[in-house]
């Protein structure tokens, strides 16, 4: 695809506005937080990047490439933003939501933590707009802050943001749960939802952030019971009408973190590493990049 440099951006001395040439690579790469220099700070992002391709995930987390952005689904970000809302409006009051009800799970509740959020190296997470301390709740939906936890006794920090977690008042269980939208005429069921190669890729977001989630020192026991709630567009009604319908549906999957720490060394080991890993065959970008270079000296 065709992916355009943008102007806008303040940096080195360009002037908002100004045209930026796309170099392919970042002009400096940053791998810490919170002003610590010793650690170097994975996401749960890089860390399906590194099981796509470990040869992308080596090239842009380690070096600093930058790839060609994919359009953005705004669309996805946007139902995102309006469930958070939704639910945040029953976390205030600690009460069930319509969707929990219905299958009968009222004894769920969105989880609330007004506990000032603390990073890792025991500071507390301001936020950089309002200057002030952000809640946990806030902070570990925050996509810079997110969960956050030490890999062993490395200087690797592993961290990610979760769309939301519920509290089962019953067993006084913490439950993950992942927020997702898609258009698709076909209603979605619990029968058919996870078959697809891509569908392993939520769950492994959602191992990941059960294997966060198990760090942070609970009183609670983290539940292996997690949900996607999957917002459907299907697209059947008769005109537009200026709105899109969704039909909401939660689907239940167990969450397990007993593989991940092997491959979380092996990402690690592939960043300590000074060879470029093989890259996966599969990929139409490298096929493409192949076969330029054959003909195409830049
Ligand atoms: S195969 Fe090539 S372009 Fe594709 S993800 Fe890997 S390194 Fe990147």
């Amino acid at each position: 695809m065709i992916d355009l440099e943008k102007p806008g951006v303040h940096k080195r001395g360009k002037r908002k506005g100004q045209q930026k040439v796309a170099l392919g690579i970042k002009d400096e790469i940053t791998f810490s937080k919170y002003g610590n220099t010793d650690d170097i700070w994975l996401s749960r992002s890089a860390f399906d990047e590194f099981k796509k391709c470990k040869r992308c995930f080596y090239l842009i987390r380690k070096k600093g490439f930058v790839a060609p952005g994919t359009p953005q689904f705004t669309m996805n970000s946007t139902t995102d933003k309006l469930l958070k809302k939704e639910f945040d409006l029953c976390r205030k009051d600690q009460k069930s939501h319509q969707i929990l009800i219905e299958n009968k799970l009222d004894n769920i509740i969105p989880y609330k933590n007004e506990e000032t959020a603390i990073n890792i190296y025991g500071d507390p997470i301001v936020s950089s707009n309002s200057k002030k301390p952000y809640e946990k709740m806030e902070a570990w939906r925050s996509n810079y802050h997110g969960l956050q936890a030490r890999f062993k006794k490395t200087n690797f920090i592993l961290y990610g943001s979760v769309d939301d977690i519920w509290l089962d008042t019953k067993n006084n269980y913490l439950i993950l749960v992942d927020y997702k939208s898609q258009a698709n005429e076909k209603e979605v069921s619990q029968e058919t939802y996870w078959d697809g190669d891509f569908k392993t890729g939520y769950q492994t977001q959602l191992d990941f952030y059960f294997y966060l989630l198990k760090q942070q020192n609970f009183k609670e026991t983290i539940s292996n019971d997690a949900y996607l709630l999957v917002v459907n567009a299907r697209g059947l009604e008769d005109k537009f009408d200026n709105k899109l319908l969704f039909q909401s549906k939660l689907i239940h999957t167990k969450v397990k973190d007993d593989y991940l720490e092997n491959e979380i060394q092996e990402m690690i080991d592939v960043f300590n590493s000074y060879n470029i890993p093989e890259s996966n065959k599969l990929c139409k970008n490298c096929a493409y990049a192949r076969q330029r270079s054959i003909i195409d000296k830049l």
